[in-house]
């Protein structure tokens, strides 16, 4: 007789009659892991819990929004108050302005100040999408340069060698792209200045822009070479094609200003002295809730409809409850959560990497700012290829034996683990006392 089902098996279940493969976003379904999916019914401070009334510590946050914590109390009131005033207007508030002019002020160093006007969308997909649209309509020029193993979202340019669950399910990329699309996009090597110097050789006159991961953090974490950012920028001013940067992730998680505000301020070394043309914000920005942003050079900005022949809109853009929590989080997110997040993401990737030591595991730790993860190599990744030849077996026995530990780590190797400031000794203890275990069984796998 099989096992009796639980809570989550019955839900899975149940969510793979409606839902296809019982999710609606791919890397949730435990594809690489194996296993039933939790399904979580609550999250509040670096907590979640499943439909068992398991409790689990949190290193997936809402896959970053949740700098915070899960479900701040100042960010709730906010949300509430927003939603009893109305859920969605249609029309401007001037919430959006506040918004637009705290990233403004917040993405700066010195004198610079690359965001000079900010539009306000509902998915960090979208905000890509209409960036490299931008870039086209821009430039008139038709051709992208993406970078492999980066992940900037599921529109069709953007899906090629992606990083992510396009990564996960090792798909070379997505069914349904037409090859006219693909061709248009073409796709480097990660942290390979010659490759992009040769791209720009032979199509100088074709390519309108680069979209780059800040920092890249979808196919594991793996930061950029020193310097590489600011060769980017250069590259591109050359050629007078755009520098688009991709901060959905890293963006207001990293730091106060992002990967670009580690590198302008120098906490990253040789990476000052740049600007990139056009950034996208998602995630932290909307507080968990569905917001993102592009922003970048006014002059380029103001090419979007309805001053700029570049069409871009949406029903829900700026939606008032996503904007109050936004708003709620950057004012919270002062430089002490900054320091708590780096603190936290030290003795999580320090004990971490002992207790893969202890038991013999070959591993780097990936490290950019507070976010991290490891990969199962001797030698430490600068590109997807690297990332993907290594020991990846190894992952699904040491994330089973954590969420068996009470720890939920990302279902799968190819992504970051996302501290909160609301990770508490109480929560570092229930990880490391589930490490030495994980460890035996990533060894053993
Ligand atoms: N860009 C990056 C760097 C991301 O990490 C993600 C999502 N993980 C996206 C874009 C897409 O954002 P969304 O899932 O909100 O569409």
């Amino acid at each position: 007789m099989s096992a009796p089902q639980s809570a989550n098996d019955q839900a899975f279940a149940r969510a793979k009659a409606s839902i296809p493969g019982g999710v609606n976003s791919p890397v949730r379904a435990y594809g690489s892991v194996g296993g039933t999916p939790r399904f979580l019914v609550k999250a509040l401070g670096s907590s979640v819990w499943d439909t068992e009334g398991r409790e689990y510590v949190d290193l997936v946050a809402s896959w970053g929004p949740a700098i915070l914590g899960h479900a701040h109390p100042a960010v709730v009131e906010a949300v509430q108050k927003a939603a009893a005033e109305g859920l969605s207007f249609g029309a401007s508030t001037p919430g959006e302005t506040e918004l637009a002019e705290i990233v403004r002020e917040r993405v700066s160093f010195g004198d610079q100040r690359p965001i000079g006007k900010l539009r306000l969308v509902s998915t960090g997909t979208e905000a890509t999408m209409t960036a490299i649209r931008l870039a086209r309509g821009y430039t008139g020029r038709d051709l992208l340069v993406k970078f492999a193993g980066h992940y900037h979202g599921h529109s069709d340019s953007l899906l090629a060698e992606a990083g992510s669950g396009v990564a996960t399910l090792a798909l070379p990329g997505s069914a349904g792209i037409t090859a006219e699309t693909a061709a248009q996009t073409l796709v480097l090597p990660y942290n390979d200045l010659d490759a992009v110097r040769r791209a720009f050789d032979e199509h100088s006159e074709r390519i309108a822009g680069v979209i780059v991961e800040a920092a890249a953090a979808n196919m594991g974490v793996l930061a950029p070479d020193r310097g590489f950012n600011r060769a980017l920028a250069s590259i591109t001013k050359q050629n007078g094609a755009l520098l688009i940067v991709d901060e959905v992730l890293t963006g207001f998680r990293v730091g106060r200003a992002g990967w670009w505000g580690l590198e302008a301020s120098r906490v990253v070394p040789d990476g000052a002295g740049w600007e990139p043309d056009l950034i996208t914000f998602g995630k932290v920005i909307g507080g968990g809730m569905p917001l993102a942003a592009l922003g970048g050079r006014a002059e380029i900005m103001d090419f979007l409809a309805p001053l700029g022949p570049v069409y871009q809109a949406g029903t829900l853009s700026g939606n008032p409850v996503a904007v109050a929590a936004g708003i709620a989080t950057l004012r919270l997110a002062d430089p002490a959560v900054y320091s708590r997040l780096d603190e936290v993401a030290d003795l999580i990737a320090r004990e971490t990497s002992s207790a893969l030591t202890a038991e013999g595991v070959a591993h780097t730790v990936q490290r950019a700012g507070n976010l991290f993860s490891f990969a199962f190599s001797e030698s430490a990744p600068r590109n997807y290829d690297d990332v993907r030849s290594q020991q990846t077996w190894r992952y699904p026995a040491f994330f089973h034996a954590m969420l068996d530990a009470g720890v939920n780590l990302p279902p799968s190797v190819f992504e970051a683990w996302f501290v909160t400031a609301a990770h508490d000794d109480r929560a570092i203890s229930r990880i490391v006392d589930a490490l030495p275990a994980a460890a035996r069984a990533a060894a053993t796998a």
